[in-house]
C-alpha cells in the first residue's frame, strides 16, 4: 500500500464507485470528439491501457474493486455504446475486482427491454445515466416506465450530478446541454420512486447545495467524490462528508480520468477520522451495492 497518512487502506477494502474503460472502446469509439475536448481541455493524452494494467494500478493504491460503468448516449451523440455485452464480459475475466453497470439508451424505443436484459440475462449490478450525453430529463413522464422497471429489478442507478467536461470548449458545446445534470431532476425522480436507490456521482457543480439537501432530505439518495481532486471539491461538501453525510457519501475516481493513488494521497490531506475514511472509502459503498 503506498499512500502516505491512509493506514485504513492496509486490507485493500476500498472500492471506487465510479470507473470506466481505459479502452478505445470508452475514449475513443463512445467518447469520440468531445472526450478528445475534455482531454485537450485537461491536456491530457487520449492514451489507453489494459484491464490488467488497470487493476495493477487500483490494488497498488490500497483498493480492491471498482464499479465499471456502461455506456450508451448514442441517439444524442452519434457516438457508438460501450456495449453490455462487453462490459459483462470484462466482469467475467475480473469477477472478484469489478462491479458491472450497464447502461441504456433513454431516447432508445427498446430501452426498457434492455434494462430487463442487462440484470436477468448479464447479470449487471446496476445502471448508469449520463443525461448529459445523453440528452434527457429524468423527471419526465416518458422515461418512467423506465425507471419503474429498474425499481423493479431492484438494483440501483448512477446518476451523472453536475456540469461535464465533455465538449468542453468546443462551438455549442457540441449540442450538449448542462441542465440536465441539475441534481434537482433526480429529486423528481427519488420521491417517484422510494425503493430505487440512487448515487449522484461527482460533487454537482454548480449545484452542489441542492444535490446536499437531496441527500439529507432523501433516504434512497446517495453521493460520491468522483471526478473532481479533493483538493478542488466544495468545502461544504466535504463538511457534509465528515459530518451529516457521512453515512450517504462514497469514494470514486471517474477512471481513467482520474486516478486512484494521486486521489487517494490528496484525501488523506483532508484530516478525515479513520471512522469516516472507511465509511467513504468502502463501508457506505457496500451497504449501497450490497455485497457482503
Ligand atoms: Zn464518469
Amino acid at each position: 500500500m503506498s499512500v502516505d497518512g491512509l493506514d485504513v487502506l492496509d486490507e485493500r477494502q476500498a472500492i471506487d464507485t465510479h470507473a470506466h474503460q481505459p479502452t478505445s472502446e470508452f475514449l475513443h469509439d463512445a467518447g469520440g470528439q468531445m472526450m478528445q475536448d475534455a482531454a485537450d481541455r485537461f491536456g491530457s493524452e487520449m492514451e489507453t491501457w489494459s484491464y490488467e494494467e488497470m487493476i495493477a494500478e487500483y490494488h497498488d493504491a490500497g483498493v480492491g474493486k471498482a464499479v465499471l460503468l456502461g455506456w450508451d448516449a448514442e441517439t444524442n451523440t452519434g457516438n457508438p455504446p460501450v456495449p453490455n455485452d462487453y462490459v459483462a464480459e470484462v466482469r467475467d475475466e475480473h469477477p472478484e475486482f469489478f462491479i458491472g453497470f450497464g447502461s441504456v439508451d433513454p431516447l432508445k424505443d427498446d430501452c426498457v427491454e434492455e434494462a430487463i436484459r442487462c440484470v436477468e440475462d448479464l447479470d449487471l449490478s446496476g445502471f448508469k445515466f449520463q443525461q448529459i450525453a445523453q440528452g434527457f430529463d429524468p423527471s419526465q413522464p416518458e422515461y418512467e416506465q423506465l425507471f419503474d422497471t429498474i425499481e423493479d429489478l431492484g438494483v440501483p442507478v448512477v446518476f451523472h450530478g453536475g456540469n461535464s467536461t465533455l465538449g468542453a470548449c468546443s462551438p455549442g458545446g457540441r449540442g450538449l446541454q448542462v441542465k440536465y445534470g441539475n441534481p434537482m431532476l433526480i429529486d423528481d425522480v427519488a420521491a417517484r420512486h422510494p425503493d430505487l436507490q440512487i448515487l449522484i456521482a461527482h460533487p454537482a457543480y454548480p449545484w452542489e447545495k441542492e444535490q446536499l439537501a437531496i441527500c439529507q432530505q432523501k433516504g434512497n439518495v446517495y453521493m460520491d467524490l468522483s471526478g473532481w481532486m479533493p483538493r478542488y471539491i466544495d468545502d461544504q461538501v466535504l463538511q457534509y462528508a465528515k459530518s451529516l453525510l457521512e453515512d450517504k457519501v462514497m469514494f470514486g475516481t471517474d477512471y481513467p480520468m482520474l486516478e486512484p493513488e494521486p486521489w487517494l494521497e490528496q484525501f488523506a490531506e483532508l484530516d478525515f477520522s479513520e471512522e469516516t475514511q472507511r465509511k467513504i472509502l468502502w463501508e457506505n459503498a457496500k451497504e449501497f451495492f450490497g455485497l457482503d
